[in-house]
């Protein structure tokens, strides 16, 4: 593993930044990460954030990095897992009560893009979860200020806009105020100052960001809930779309700095957050399982046993087993926890050979057996067909194949790595076509209205545009390559 060199302080970082930009091509970045935040007067916050990370691991495997403050600004990225990107020695060199930290997962770029993002004059450091689509009117704002962007993407634009105002001499509070409109796409942030941190979503709060209390005084600020307790903090609540917190000495300011509108990504529900988050106040599990239900109440069919691809759909599948009276076999199909990746890296051999690489059978649970196998989503089809393929040569008799999603017709433009529209395959063929391809005797999908039931809330308080093609929040260009009829 290639590792960046010792802490960064401010001009060393730059100097790094500058020897590994990207060409303009590679700046629309797709990325779905993780950020978490601590506020700890008592404590240093570095260790706290390590450890949220860890819990976050999911949602990025590709870099880490944290950022914290004892007087001024010191930041240390790697690459990989967090278990690899830091020794112990890197994390103790990173003193004070506050500290930000990122997990990265992108499609492209390797490590020219790890956050979070300083600059040479290191007044504020920012960690971003969410992907701007247009970023026209922020990089005009920094060309009319002398600020250069070549090969900077959207989050480090963020970073330099921010942190133009605080050099003009502007509190953080007021340099966000000032930035804020600036930012068009998708957000959650986490942002420090040598002695602020600040936490801040966009107005239709598409990324989750959760805010929570210490036990020893202070606050918290994650991408999910699981962050949080995994340091012991309690959950407060989530951050508003539109709303800025900032914590301090004197503690917590809340500041509602556009009108904000319900529409978290529902793929965070069906695929990204782990399940024992909560979203919206509301069990992930729980709204799995009831995916899962709803899958069985849909349509009826004779098998022996149920599965759950691991780990997404193993909820899914045990309220499909409940439901339906099948039951539900948890040793049938197994996933290697070590290997990564497979849906954006092609291992040697191609996808196909990561998607068996990552799980694996056991016959003695399988052969024989009508099965219903349960994933929660098909994106270009590879794993599904795979995954039949591993089934039936451990001497399945059947293989359904149920998804607890709709088809994704539409690809993502606000922070998720999904390839483009052609690539997914519900956009190219039909249900039956789909079932052919992978080669299932039978292929269910969640129905839309089926989905949102399952989650007990309203379809407005979500974004659904990978299904729906409805996209709150304006894409820009990226429009022009869409097939809107689907
Ligand atoms: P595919 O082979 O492209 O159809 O990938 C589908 C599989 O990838 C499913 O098992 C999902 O659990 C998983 N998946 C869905 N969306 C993502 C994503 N954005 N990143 C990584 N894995 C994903």
């Amino acid at each position: 593993m290639e590792r960046l060199p010792e802490v960064s302080l401010g001009h060393k970082l730059l100097q790094h930044e500058q020897s590994t930009r990207v060409s303009k091509e590679d700046d629309t970045l797709h990325e779905k990460c993780a950020v978490f935040g601590v506020y700890a007067p008592k404590q240093v916050a570095s260790p706290l954030v390590y450890l949220g990370l860890s819990a976050l691991q999911h949602r990025g495997q590709e870099a880490s990095g944290i950022s914290s403050s004892n007087g001024g600004i010191i930041t240390y990225k790697g690459e990989g897992l967090v278990s690899q990107a830091y020794q112990k020695s890197d994390i103790d060199k990173l003193h004070g009560g506050i500290a930000i930290g990122h997990n990265r997962y992108a499609t492209f770029g390797g490590k020219e893009h790890m956050q979070p993002i300083t600059s040479e004059k290191n007044l504020v450091s920012l960690a971003h979860n969410g992907t701007l689509p247009r970023t026209k009117v922020l990089e005009a704002f920094l060309h009319r200020n002398h600020l250069p962007t070549d090969g900077l993407n959207d989050s480090e634009m963020m970073q330099r806009a921010i942190e133009y105002f605080v050099e003009k001499g502007l509190s953080i509070e007021d340099a966000v105020r000032e930035a804020y409109p600036l930012f068009t796409g998708a957000f959650s942030l986490v942002v420090m100052t040598k002695d602020k941190l600040v936490g801040m979503r966009d107005s239709f709060g598409i990324r989750p960001l959760s805010l929570g209390t210490l036990p020893g005084g202070g606050y918290a600020l994650s991408s999910e809930t699981i962050g949080l307790e995994s340091i012991g903090a309690t959950t407060l609540r989530d951050v508003k779309p539109g709303e800025m917190v900032v914590i301090d000495q004197d503690g917590l300011h809340e500041y509602q700095l556009a009108e904000g509108q319900h529409k978290l990504d529902i793929f965070e529900v069906v695929y990204f957050s782990r399940p024992e988050s909560k979203l919206y106040g509301k069990s992930v599990n729980e709204m799995r399982r009831e995916m899962g239900r709803q899958l069985a109440r849909e349509r009826e069919i004779e098998a022996d046993i149920v599965i759950g691809v691991p780990n997404s759909a193993v909820p899914a599948a045990a309220g499909y087993a409940e439901e339906s009276g099948i039951r539900y076999e948890p040793d049938a199909l197994l996933k290697n926890s070590y290997v990564h990746r497979t849906f954006i890296d092609p291992a040697p051999g191609g996808r196909e050979e990561g998607v068996r690489r990552k799980f694996s059978t056991i016959a003695a649970s399988i052969a024989g057996k009508r099965v219903v196998m349960i994933d929660d989503s098909i994106v270009r089809g590879p794993t599904s067909k795979v995954l039949v393929d591993m089934l039936r040569e451990a001497g399945a008799k059947e293989v359904h194949f149920v998804v607890s999603s709709p088809p994704v017709t539409y690809p993502d433009f606000y922070g998720i790595a999904t390839p483009t529209q052609k690539e997914l395959i519900a956009s190219q063929k039909t249900v039956e076509e789909i079932r052919q391809y992978i080669d299932a005797d039978s292929l269910q999908y969640l129905s839309y209205e089926g989905m949102i039931r399952a989650t007990g809330l309203p379809e407005e308080m979500f974004c659904t545009s990978c299904f729906t093609g409805k996209y709150p929040i304006d894409i820009g260009e990226n429009a022009q390559g869409i097939d809107f009829s689907l």
